[in-house]
């Protein structure tokens, strides 16, 4: 691994060997990174190591494998903990990504505490894995979804947001950082607001995760859900971020092993914070994994992070910005490395095949936010999302190769 003071992107280019490919005869151009970045070969390591040498079953066994998986297993969680700065480990929960802790809140914060005539706050620039879950419990509960406007820069609208707030308000779930527009939304405010008046806030962190660091202290949120496989950590695996005193007074999402204390026909008593939410053999190699995965970016830096980042979506959207007929989908203020497009009248898919075919990786359509699109009244867009181990001269092949896909879709 690199040392600190010499991190620079030709020295982190080097811990991703699937970089280093050609597709199509040219060096590939990967700019997918929102919907899964890619994994260091420290990550691959762990993974290897673990089933090459320590792969057991965790929590119950009494020998020496299952023993040195389950202190791996647990100090991924400790790890977790610091890296997020939960107030304990009973704050954080396994997942297999942010789809599934969503649904978690979804079902066991919405049957405990969502009643009948009550309301849940969500925004035009959800994922649809923050709409649908919504949608069910509202269905199930007799409760209403309302919906927070965005502007044509797609910024969040606070005054109507704080219009929408009522006394029947129970929750609201924000995206952090918007995956198809990039928007980084202001969600202490939010969090102020809703707590003003007893509401809980459930932020999707999955596109914030990677490029920025979270400290739920801080932020006050009741609920943080993230992916490891948006943050160069394995697929499968996440974390559900809750505060004690609200996952206490929850019930378990699933029933099986592990969440129990002890289980008659007659009666079952659930096991204490974290293992109530987490039943069943769990993503063993994706914890430990997800523990190399946040050393990894602890060795790198957030301030790396960050600016390499902040520089890549400037240079690019000033390019970008250089070639007629495109538009820019998503130009709010405060803006994290996503950056959609559309060129003319072209369809999305129709540039993202011939991106493709010049070995540069985007991502097309709706982005898993139909109802955005529908707001924004477009089918989808193109999207770059950027990753720290991009480089200035992979937004260079991107502008080279819409200019070509201009030419050829005339
Ligand atoms: N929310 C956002 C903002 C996302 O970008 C994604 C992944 N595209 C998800 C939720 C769902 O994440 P996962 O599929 O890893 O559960």
């Amino acid at each position: 691994m690199v040392a600190k003071a010499d991190i620079n992107v030709e020295s982190i280019r080097k811990d991703f060997p699937i970089l280093q490919q050609e597709v199509n005869g040219r060096p590939l151009v990967y700019f997918d990174n929102a919907a899964s970045s890619q994994k260091p070969l420290q990550v691959v390591q762990a993974i290897e190591d673990y089933y090459n040498n320590f792969h057991s079953n965790v929590h119950r066994g009494v020998h020496h494998l299952s023993q040195k998986a389950t202190d791996a297993y647990e100090a991924a969680r400790e790890t977790v903990k610091d890296f997020i700065n939960a107030r304990s480990i009973k704050e954080v929960n396994f997942t297999k990504g942010t789809t599934e802790g969503i649904n978690l809140v979804a079902h066991s914060f919405g049957r405990k505490f969502i009643q009948e005539g009550d309301e849940i706050v969500i925004s035009t620039m959800e994922h649809h894995s923050n709409i649908v879950p919504w949608q069910m419990i509202c269905e199930e509960r007799g409760a209403t979804l309302k919906v927070i406007p965005i502007n044509e820069h797609g910024e969040l609208l606070l005054d109507e947001f704080d219009q929408l707030l009522t006394e029947k308000t129970k929750l609201i779930a924000l995206v952090y950082v918007s995956n198809s527009l990039g928007t980084i939304n202001p969600v202490e405010y939010i969090i102020e607001k809703a707590h003003e008046i007893g509401a809980k806030v459930l932020l999707d962190a999955a596109q914030a995760a990677p490029h920025q660091k979270i400290d739920v202290q801080e932020l006050d949120c009741d609920f943080l859900a993230l992916s490891a496989h948006k943050m160069m950590g394995p697929t499968g695996m996440g974390i559900l971020y809750g505060k004690e005193t609200l996952l206490e007074q929850m019930l378990p999402y699933q029933g099986g092993g592990e969440m129990i204390k002890e289980v008659t026909f007659e009666k079952t008593t659930y096991n204490e914070l974290p293992f109530k939410f987490e039943a069943g053999t769990p993503n063993i190699a994706g914890g430990i994994a997800l523990k190399a995965t946040i050393d990894y970016i602890h060795s790198i830096g957030w301030d790396f992070i960050e600016k390499q980042e902040a520089d890549l979506l400037q240079y690019a959207t000033e390019q970008i910005s250089q070639i007629s007929g495109i538009r820019i989908v998503g130009t709010a203020e405060k803006k994290a490395g996503v950056l959609s497009f559309l060129l003319g009248d072209h369809h999305p898919y129709d540039v993202g095949v011939i991106l493709d075919q010049l070995g540069i990786a985007v991502r097309t359509g709706h982005h898993c936010c139909q109802p955005l699109m529908n707001r924004l009244g477009i089918e989808g867009t193109c999207r770059a999302s950027f990753a720290f181990y991009n480089t200035t001269e992979e937004v260079d092949r991107l502008i080279e190769g819409i200019q070509r896909a201009q030419k050829m879709l005339g």
